[in-house]
């Protein structure tokens, strides 16, 4: 058995209560469910005066101090986390205890310096140092780097706080333990990056069975505070010595993985191959022709007919699109990502903006634009000044554009966000809640914002006449918001059916290619003229 693998790790608050612990430290003290315990319940040895003076010192000073308890050849490391008091007991027959025997303190101090404190798994450091010592000198012998990446931990510490996100990271920790066999090793590297080396010669079988493993287990929510919460895992496998000579190029192949089962919709491992190389350098090709988009005037924009059930069509959705002079027309949802993370969205939402109120100032004038806002842009200075300049410029009236927002707008520095709200309120814009249900829907936002529509996300509305809990969910939406006074779209409306289902349940809005597909300006312009001329005729 590995050395990691025998860490029971457990956690307790100020007051001593026990928090949190690994399954090992649960199952060894008969710990079942939320009966509460205390430290010295669990660990009577340190009511002895040494152990309570460590406790102490550890709490006061933040030093990490290691106590030996019966019977011979146990050890607790106790530790102060942000909760409150760490332990990390660890049992005979590890390396650590064994090369406690000659120095406690030395072995403290290296355990310390391989160790990450949160999660008392190895750190990169320890890391470094395996993946160097174990990589297989001859073709004979294979390792397995899997890299592994949690997909929604930075919500979970936006939203309900650093402390749960802690929480999640310890679980995540046990979670990969409880998987390991012989030659398995986990490692927290940073974050919410961990790693496990696996040295095993029967490979893919073997990396694909663990990765495998590891991905299953993610998709169990974590309970905090009573609360259950999704946080998926996505892995990349690299297999030295295939796919890479050493240990900072099998690091960049298990990156790579990575990174393409991320973009394969997360919560999945892939192992890597050659033809993510290639892959990998398309994007990079587009990454950079992005920056030139702009210059040669390459984007475009859509608009989709909204169309509402009492009135017909009211206004349309601005969608941007960009023509790339080799590969053609590309969707948003891939460059957009890639804008934002370069740095390049502010610039282009402004040109969005400026682009649909141009054109939509040469329709008849009760008609809206609404145009979608990155979290990008709306987080960057000065944003209500661009959009009252842009205006102001083009002529067109505020009470016509409305501003699509997604909820991960609203995660961050979210009293500005209100202000910047309200601000966009008083220009007299409107303002919608983009794809609602998706995300981390908060009711709270609800409360706190000043939305005039809500947009249910396309997906509930796929199979709304079959699956009724997702009816449930809509016809709950629809009279949230409107109990709210706020208005309702719903997204995605494809057939005759879901059109006349939302209708008969008070939707408000209807959008999707049922009531009319994205077309160009011109298609929109020709397609407003022959409903005037249809209207003026009638
Ligand atoms: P969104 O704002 O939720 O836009 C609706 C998406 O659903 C559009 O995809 C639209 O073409 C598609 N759609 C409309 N009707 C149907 C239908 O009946 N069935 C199906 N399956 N799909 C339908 P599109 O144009 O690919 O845009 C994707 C996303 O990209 C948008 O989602 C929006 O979040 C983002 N986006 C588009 N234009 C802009 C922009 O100018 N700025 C920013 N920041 N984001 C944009
Ligand atoms: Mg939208
Ligand atoms: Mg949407």
């Amino acid at each position: 058995m590995h050395g990691q693998a025998d860490e029971l790790v457990s956690f307790y608050g100020h007051d001593l209560k026990l928090v949190e612990c690994s399954a090992k430290v649960a199952a060894a003290y008969h710990i079942v469910g939320d009966a509460s315990r205390t430290l010295w319940e669990v660990y009577p040895d340190l009511q002895e005066p040494i152990g309570r003076s460590h406790v102490k010192t550890v709490l006061a000073s933040g030093l990490p101090r290691t106590i030996a308890i019966e019977p011979e050849g146990r050890s607790l490391l106790l530790f102060r986390g942000e909760l409150g008091l760490g332990v990390i007991e660890k049992r005979i027959g590890n390396a650590l205890s064994k090369a406690s025997g000659e120095d406690p303190d030395r072995a403290l101090l290296l355990h310390q310096a391989r160790h990450d404190a949160l999660t008392g798994l190895a750190n990169r450091r320890q890391f470094s140092n395996d993946l160097e010592t174990n990589f297989p000198g001859t073709r004979a012998h294979k390792l397995a780097l899997m890299q592994i990446d949690l997909d929604d931990f930075k919500p979970v510490n936006d939203t309900l706080g650093h402390g749960a996100g802690d929480v999640v990271l310890k679980m995540t920790a046990e979670r990969i333990q409880a998987l390991l066999r012989d030659g398995e090793t986990a490692y927290r590297l940073a974050g919410d990056e961990f790693a496990v080396i696996q040295r095993a010669d029967d490979q893919p079988a073997e990396a694909e069975r663990l990765a495998e493993s590891l991905v299953r287990a993610f998709k169990e929510p974590f309970t905090i505070e009573g609360i259950g919460v999704f946080v998926g895992a996505s892995v990349g496998i690299a297999i030295a010595p295939d796919d890479g000579g050493d240990g900072e190029q099998l690091m960049k192949a298990a990156d790579i993985a990575l990174y393409a089962a991320k973009n394969d919709g997360r919560g999945r491992a892939r192992m890597f191959n050659r033809s993510m190389m290639i892959m990998l350098e398309q994007r990079e090709m587009l990454r950079r022709s992005l920056r030139v988009a702009l210059r040669e005037q390459q984007f475009f924009i859509e608009y989709q007919p909204i169309v509402e059930v009492a009135a017909g069509v009211v206004g349309f959705e601005a969608l941007l699109r960009w023509r790339h002079p080799y590969a053609g027309v590309i969707p948003p949802s891939l460059f957009i990502p890639m804008a934002e993370n370069d740095g390049l969205m502010a610039e282009i939402g402004s040109w969005v903006l400026e682009q649909a109120c141009r054109e939509a100032s040469t329709w008849p004038s009760h008609f809206i634009v609404a145009v979608n806002l990155s979290p990008a842009e709306f987080l960057q200075g000065g944003f209500t000044d661009r959009i009252s300049t842009i205006l102001d410029e083009v002529g067109f009236p505020a009470d016509r554009l409305e501003l699509e927002i997604t909820e991960t707008v609203l995660l961050e520095r979210t009293t500005e966000n209100l202000d910047m709200l309200h601000t966009l309120e008083v220009l007299g814009a409107r303002i919608g809640l983009d794809d609602f249900g998706t995300r981390y829907s908060s009711l709270s936002y609800l409360q706190n914002f000043p939305f005039d529509t809500i947009k249910i996300d396309q997906h509930f509305i796929r199979d709304i006449e079959s699956n009724p809990k997702g009816q449930t969910i809509v016809r709950f939406i629809i009279g949230l918001a409107h109990g709210l006074g706020m208005q309702v779209t719903a997204e995605g409306v494809e057939t005759a059916g879901q059109a006349a289902w939302l209708g008969k349940r008070k939707c408000d809005r209807l959008q999707g290619n049922f009531l009319g597909a994205p077309m160009s300006a011109k298609a929109t312009h020709d397609f407003l003229r022959r409903k005037s001329f249809a209207m003026h005729r009638a």
